[in-house]
């Protein structure tokens, strides 16, 4: 029997169990349908930006944690270019991301986990609640196993099976598919790019540099036709950037929850704890989500360490401050959502740095 089952192991999961090894003498397992021990070429990657912004940069200085360089991908970027096909207007701004490669950064937070922590591999498919304990059942690549636990956290991203299972009835984001690929590029292009036209999602796309390689991505709403869409964004990028963007040499595409109210966040439910994106945390105007992961998981081993006496409430109340800097992104979504206040930011230079004429668009200086 363990104390706690911990069930996925990105940024959030792998975070949580470390901290809580660190600090306590609980009996922990972490479960995770990758193979994450060691790096697999082929394997099936999460689609990601793999950008970590300024807060998550502090979020893990706040743990004591750096960024090894292997992890890093070229270019550093210090940029954001904004392309509004809607206004025809795009600026660059200043910003600070490291650029990582994204499955070296969650094998990087596995491999923190002490060797105290029973790491498993396998999809968790159904749970049972037997008076004062909870029964995971597991399919592994061969038979399925169960096991036993007192508590269970539910670090298992967007889509949360435990979210779907335990809380079908609290308000959930508004869900979106992503989908990014990987073409070879030839000119270095050093700055992150949000992209913003309506005739292809009511998000955003997005290109980033990552070597040799220029991932081009956006997040649809799920029922809307998503190839069509990509493919309307491949060629307008391709024009308006004068780059070739053919024969891709790798598609990857996830699921995407973006909180439309923060009463859509869910940090405990009948027991079961949330961390990261399967409670909802991550931005509403950016999808960026690493700083939240790391923040909830932060707050809930601080929890659970100290043996609060109301654990669930304790863990809430920390969380406002996560569901604050949420709201405070939710207010700022119609600057950067809304076709005329968009218009009036790009133009208002508040943040904004000049760019050069490009193909029609006009110039901010
Ligand atoms: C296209 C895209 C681009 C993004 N770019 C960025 C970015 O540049 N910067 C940024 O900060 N954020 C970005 N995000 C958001 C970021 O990926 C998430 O916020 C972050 O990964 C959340 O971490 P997590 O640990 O909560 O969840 P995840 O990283 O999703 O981890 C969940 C884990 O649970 C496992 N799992 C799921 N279900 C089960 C199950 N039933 N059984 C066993 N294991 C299970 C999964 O294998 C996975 O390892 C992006 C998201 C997308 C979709």
């Amino acid at each position: 029997m363990y104390d706690i089952a911990i069930i996925g192991a990105g940024p959030a999961g792998s975070n949580l169990a470390r901290l809580l090894a660190q600090q306590t003498q609980l009996k922990i397992c972490l479960i995770d349908k990758r193979p994450l021990q060691e790096m697999q070429p082929n394997a099936r990657r999460k689609a990601c930006g793999g950008l970590l912004s300024p807060d998550a940069q502090k979020m893990l200085a706040r743990q004591g944690l750096t960024i090894p360089v292997s992890i890093l991908e070229d270019p550093q970027l210090f940029s954001v270019r904004t392309i509004d096909f809607d206004n025809r207007l795009e600026n660059h701004y200043p910003r600070h991301y490291l650029n990582m490669d994204r499955e070296k950064f969650d094998r990087f937070l596995f491999h923190l986990v002490p060797n105290w922590v029973e790491k498993r591999q396998g999809i968790l498919f159904d749970v049972k609640k037997r008076e004062s304990h909870w029964t995971l059942h597991l399919r592994t690549n061969t038979q399925t196993e169960s096991i036993q636990t007192k508590t269970i956290i539910a670090a298992d991203g967007a889509n949360s099976f435990l979210r779907r299972k335990f809380a079908p009835n609290v308000p959930r984001p508004k869900k979106y598919i992503s989908l990014q690929k990987w073409y070879p590029l030839h000119a270095s292009m050093p700055y992150y790019t949000g992209i913003f036209d309506s005739s292809v999602t009511d998000y955003y796309s997005w290109t980033i540099q990552k070597d040799d390689h220029l991932i081009l991505g956006t997040a649809i709403p799920v029922g809307e036709p998503l190839h069509e869409r990509f493919e309307h964004l491949r060629s307008q990028i391709e024009t308006h950037l004068e780059i070739p963007l053919r024969d891709e040499t790798r598609t990857e595409g996830a699921f995407i929850e973006r909180i439309t109210h923060v009463n859509q966040l869910l940090w405990e439910k009948d027991g079961i704890y949330f961390v990261g994106e399967a409670a909802g945390a991550t931005s509403p105007t950016s999808a960026e989500g690493f700083s939240y992961a790391l923040q909830s998981s932060l707050y809930l081993a601080d929890v659970l360490a100290n043996e609060a006496i109301r654990p669930a409430q304790l863990y809430r109340r920390k969380c406002r401050k996560i569901a604050l800097k949420l709201l405070a992104k939710q207010v700022k979504s119609p600057a950067m959502y809304h076709l005329g206040m968009r218009k009036l930011v790009m133009k208002s230079k508040v943040s904004a740095i000049s760019t050069n004429l490009n193909n029609g668009f006009q110039k901010e200086d």
